[in-house]
């Protein structure tokens, strides 16, 4: 791994919001006096009852308990929306970006207001009560927001399913948590195309017969078939509906929303968030990891229908009074350029993205980045795997023409906020490195007997303590959630990540734990070997896994993917061994390298790792549930291709 360091810029340390003497003291104050620090972090919300009680959490085995300000009472909605109203009512809320660059809306915050209350009103006109689950299964317009902010406002529990998804996949997740309301599309539009929302929904339906009213709303314009009784539009309910609707007042424990992890490592968990702390923790680690300061335009490309678009697209942006960007489209459509210019057209100052998306974009090379401004860029993000120091250095060079920190931040579904990542205005920064924990978050890392290790160290990632963003349980199975999150190691969050500290107690994601590869006795995570690989100039992705090797224990399988226009060769297949051997040592070369054309990927586009093992192991009779992925073609290519020398 690079051990190149980026120093924080004098102009960042001067006028960050947290320079490093105000990280040190923070996080010491965090750690001895937790209820003392989150007690008066909790006063960044407004609450209608206030709490006494700050922290009640347990992670004894077999009674995981996790609360946090529990005797206080609040409304989210009124948090990210009505109390900004005497001072920023005609700020804007969202910049929408549609698909086609020509579609574009700003909603202030009064319109959002609006907004919000009348479809809060539309689902109570539906029957929809405190408590009851509502699944939200939109494109990314900017009624998917007003839906999620009416649930809480009404006091409805959310369960957003990103738009990609099969009728299967939506069903399941329905019947998981017993939602008797749908609210959808017509249709969904992603690079041009249309995608189908209300024919999936109807399919989904007639599996599970459940829901009893569907609010359909109008985006394309499209012929779609509605079901008497059941599905209604949204413009003509709304139509009937007064602009105001009071808030519920709601206990800060009582639940927010369901979310579905992404399941690259196997059946989507159902993670269940609540209000109070979540909202506490994603509006601060907004603030502080962004440097959020007023009248910015913040930009996270996530989609709502993953927990980064949750925390960092909504609620964490409204609940800080920010204005936050949403984007419909993808970032190659129409042009490679196109998130460049999106930047441009709005004065985006801060942008946070996946890993995944800059190597798509790298691939392109720098013309389509550099022939526009970037002028209003100031800061960068990155979240959802390691980011490889190849990417890394692109991203700060090319993109951020070497004046905009990267804040590589790592955090889970799980997780609510973020928990390891800079802070730009008081960290330096090592490319491919996640760096310290944020206020409160205490990782450890441990082997796997359960030893905590001290200093430079690598072994897996746990966490002995809570923090107010964190999960509550797995919705329905409280037992699964302890039995996942808790069994492992006593006392403990077991993230399911590896992880290596380094001797400036820096932290770097090694992949999830079953990515650890224990070569001839040495252990080593999968990342390692695909930053290597992808540091290639030829190579445009890869993906490594371990598979079971006589002499070694574990050999080293790679998927390797080529830039465009490189043929794959046995030339190039001993350069790439030769390349790794001399970055890393012999002990990484690969044994065998695979040229994919493409690797499988979940819709957020994460690599499915297991489904590469299962391949290399040679046993692709059990794939394991693959309802994620988001081109389940590619893993046909794959198997057809597998090599076999041993
Ligand atoms: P499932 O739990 O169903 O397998 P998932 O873990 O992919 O799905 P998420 O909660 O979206 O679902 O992803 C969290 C995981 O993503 C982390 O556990 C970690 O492995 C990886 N990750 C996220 N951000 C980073 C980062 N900055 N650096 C390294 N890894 C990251
Ligand atoms: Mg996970």
């Amino acid at each position: 791994m690079s051990e190149k360091v980026y120093p924080v810029p004098q102009d960042w340390a001067a006028r960050a919001l947290i320079d490093e003497a105000a990280y040190r003291d923070m996080y010491d104050r965090s750690i001895k006096d937790p209820e003392g620090f989150w007690a008066e972090q909790g006063k960044r919300l407004d609450w209608i009852k206030p709490y006494t009680k700050v922290k009640n959490v347990s992670f004894a085995p077999g009674k995981v308990s996790i609360k946090w300000f529990e005797d206080g009472t609040l409304n989210l909605s009124v948090n990210c929306i009505d109390r900004h109203l005497a001072t920023r009512g005609d700020q804007v809320a969202f910049i929408w970006e549609g698909d086609d660059p020509k579609d574009d809306a700003k909603i202030t915050y009064r319109q959002l207001h609006t907004e919000v209350c009348r479809m809060a009103n539309v689902l109570k006109a539906q029957g929809v009560k405190k408590g009851d689950r509502v699944t939200i299964y939109m494109p990314m317009i900017p009624e998917a927001t007003y839906a999620m902010l009416a649930c809480a406002r009404i006091g409805a529990v959310h369960s957003v399913v990103f738009g990609g998804f099969s009728p299967d996949s939506l069903a399941g997740r329905i019947e998981d948590c017993g939602s008797t309301c749908l609210i959808t599309a017509d249709e969904g539009l992603r690079a041009g195309k249309k995608v189908p929302l209300k024919a999936n929904a109807d399919a989904a339906l007639a599996k599970s017969p459940l829901v009893t009213s569907v609010i359909v709303v109008k985006r394309t314009g499209a012929a779609v078939s509605m079901t008497e009784g059941r599905d209604l539009w949204y413009h003509e309910a709304v139509k009937n509906v007064s602009d105001n609707c009071p808030p519920e007042e709601m206990s800060a424990e009582d639940p927010l929303f369901i979310l579905y992890t992404s399941g690259s490592t196997g059946k989507p968990k159902g993670v269940l968030h609540t209000t109070g702390g979540y909202l506490v923790y994603v509006s601060m680690t907004f603030q502080y990891v962004f440097d959020y300061q007023d009248a910015e335009i913040f930009w996270c490309t996530a989609d709502v229908g993953w927990v980064t678009g949750h925390s960092y697209v909504v609620y964490g942006p409204l609940a800080c009074g920010a204005t936050s960007l949403l984007f419909e489209g993808v970032p190659n459509y129409p042009s490679v350029s196109r998130v460049w210019e999106v930047i441009d057209k709005h004065g985006v100052s801060i942008f946070y993205t996946a890993p995944t998306a800059l190597r798509a974009l790298m691939q392109a090379g720098d013309e389509p980045v550099k022939k526009t401004s970037r002028k209003s860029l100031r800061l960068l993000g990155s979240v959802g795997e390691p980011i490889n120091p190849e990417a890394w250095e692109w991203y700060h060079r090319v993109v951020g023409e070497d004046r905009c920190p990267i804040v590589d931040t790592w955090w889970q579904t799980e997780t609510g906020g973020i928990l390891i990542a800079p802070f730009p205005g008081a960290t330096a920064l090592k490319p491919g490195s996640a760096t310290r924990p944020f206020f409160g978050v205490q990782p450890k890392i441990v082997d796997a007997e359960g030893e905590v290790l001290e200093g430079a160290c690598e072994g897996n990632l746990i966490l002995t303590d809570s923090w107010p963003g964190q999960m509550r349980t797995v919705y329905g199975d409280h037992q699964r959630f302890m039995e996942t999150y808790f069994s492992t190691y006593p006392n403990a969050y077991f993230t399911g990540d590896g992880c290596r500290r380094d001797d400036d107690g820096y932290y770097w994601i090694t992949g999830r734990v079953d990515d650890v590869i224990n070569v001839s006795g040495h252990r080593m995570g999968t990342a390692e070997v695909e930053s290597s690989l992808v540091a290639h100039s030829k190579v445009s992705e890869a993906a490594v896994v371990g598979y079971p090797h006589s002499i070694k224990g574990q050999g080293i399988y790679a998927y390797v993917t080529l830039m465009a226009g490189e043929e794959p060769s046995e030339e190039l297949r001993k350069e790439l061994v030769q390349w790794v051997r001399k970055d890393i040592g012999p002990i990484a070369s690969p044994d065998l390298i695979q040229f994919a054309p493409s690797l499988p990927k979940t819709r957020s586009g994460k690599i499915m790792r297991r489904i590469l093992r299962k391949i290399a192991e040679d046993e692709y009779g059990s794939l394991g549930d693959t309802s994620t992925l988001s081109d389940p073609g590619v893993v046909d290519d794959l198997i057809a291709n597998r090599q076999n020398k041993r």
